[in-house]
């Protein structure tokens, strides 16, 4: 096993929820990150791709 499997940065898609903008990313699983728009600077970003996203508890809001 390798610790550092756990902070291994796993691609996924972003949508800016201010201006619309959907772009490529990269998150750590268990990590909160903030995150601002490439674009507009907003920090509204919704989580597009999500192996195991939970439907019922939406938290990214
Ligand atoms: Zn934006």
């Amino acid at each position: 096993m390798s610790e550092t499997d756990r902070r291994t940065r796993l691609p996924c898609k972003y949508k800016c929820l201010r201006c619309g903008l959907e772009y490529e990313g990269t998150h750590i699983p268990d990590v909160m990150e903030e995150l601002s728009c490439p674009k507009c600077a907003s920090n509204s970003q919704r989580r597009l791709k999500d192996k195991k996203a939970p439907a019922a508890a939406s938290t990214e809001d």
